[in-house]
């Protein structure tokens, strides 16, 4: 099947059990894909858009009321919607961050926040993980002192991740905010992989900024993504137009200054609206998801040889696991080297896992069914076996 001469219509969803991390949680739920179809022309959520003329104002489909939600939902004061977390950061670092200006990272930060801040030219200085891969709020501490004793002034951010890209671990966000309020930093808690999977209250972290990403965890089509903040930071980040004209005296009424007026139109903001109930209701049912993960990882952690990288027990359903004393020692010997073991799992009807990679790898497991988190079980004992390794 095809949508059009070059381009096949996709169906992995359809045929696989799909466990690549980034994935699992922006799958679309149906009436996301309804919405998709429904509302996919361009400005098509322009049909109702009145004075003042702004994305968040529109009432049909409901706009404005889902900026009021979000807020809500995650107990803070303002909600921008943002064409994905990378835009949110990009509009914080715009309006907070000066060119030489430092902003703290942790170590385990995203590609795109070190970008965020080297858009506007501004250095990064990281927090140190834990051997043990985690950011603590006593290596904040130490990343701050030394940036301002560097710099003669406090660092203009604070980037933490909820958890994090790499192991999936969770990290001292509430302790970390505390350290930045007293430097009277601002805090930018990257939900990526949280808001939209589990509770996530910001005013409870003391945070000055959620970020939370549609199409990684909340079910929605890209680019879409959440800016919450404060009504404090909103005066700034979220500023509205003053410019004008020198010619011709024109001013832009409340457009805001961050997202160049209005951002998520169409398919985008449609979809991340349609998925909302559902992913409202799923954050109260993490531990269910938690529960189908650890069928897997104890699966695989019969395997003799086999650990789990990240912190254990698990407390995320995005895992990095070390297969460097079982699936490795495999692929050394055999005929297809690293790629039987995505080999393997395709045959099954599994994809998502890095093909040709058997030393780390990661695998998410949100939103498979009780059955389907057996059945994966099943197929990695059934591959270790077919491979003369030892079940524990
Ligand atoms: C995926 C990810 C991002 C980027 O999210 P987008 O919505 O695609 O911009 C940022 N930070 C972390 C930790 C991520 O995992």
């Amino acid at each position: 099947m095809k949508c059009a001469d070059s381009i096949e219509a996709r169906s992995v969803e359809e045929s696989f059990i799909n466990l690549d991390p980034i994935q699992a949680a922006g799958r679309l739920t149906p009436e996301a894909m309804k919405a998709v179809i429904s509302w996919g022309d361009g400005y098509s959520v322009c049909d109702n858009c009145h004075k003042p003329f702004r994305l968040d104002y529109v009432n049909n489909p409901p706009i404005a009321d889902f900026h009021e939600e979000v807020a809500k939902w995650l107990n803070m004061d303002q909600v921008q919607l943002v064409p994905g977390a990378r835009r949110a950061f990009q509009e914080v670092t715009g309006a907070l961050v000066g060119k030489g200006e430092p902003v703290i990272m942790t170590g385990m930060g995203h590609y795109t926040a070190y970008l965020s801040v080297e858009v506007v030219n501004g250095i990064v200085r990281e927090i140190k993980p834990t051997p043990d891969h985690h950011i603590t709020a006593d290596a904040a501490a130490v990343s701050i002192e030394n940036a301002t004793r560097e710099f003669g002034y406090a660092p203009k951010l604070v980037f933490v991740d909820a958890v994090d890209f790499m192991y999936g671990n969770f990290h001292e966000v509430k302790e970390i905010a505390k350290v930045a309020r007293q430097y009277d930093i601002p805090v930018i808690y990257n939900g990526a992989y949280t808001v939209g999977v589990l509770p996530v209250d910001g005013k409870k972290l003391g945070v000055d900024f959620v970020v939370g990403s549609g199409h990684k965890s909340m079910s929605a089509p890209a680019p879409s993504g959440i800016l919450a903040t404060t009504t404090e930071y909103a005066d700034i980040v979220l500023r509205t137009t003053r410019i004008q004209g020198d010619v011709t005296g024109r001013k832009f009424g409340i457009k805001q200054v961050g997202i160049l007026g209005c951002s998520l139109m169409g398919a985008p903001v449609v979809g991340l609206i349609a998925s909302f109930p559902a992913v409202k209701e799923r954050v109260n049912h993490f531990d269910e998801q938690l529960k189908n993960h650890k069928i897997v990882t104890d699966a695989l952690l019969s395997i003799e040889g086999t650990k789990v990288a990240s912190e254990y027990p698990r407390k995320h359903t995005m895992t990095r696991m070390d297969t460097t004393e079982s699936f490795d020692r495999i692929a050394q010997i055999h005929r297809k080297r690293g790629f039987f073991l995505s080999s393997a799992l395709g045959k099954r009807g599994i994809t998502g896992i890095m093909p040709g990679v058997t030393k780390q790898w990661k695998f998410n497991t949100y939103g498979l069914t009780t059955s389907q988190a057996e059945y994966l079980a099943d197929s990695f004992i059934e591959i270790a076996e077919e491979n003369s390794m030892v079940i524990g």
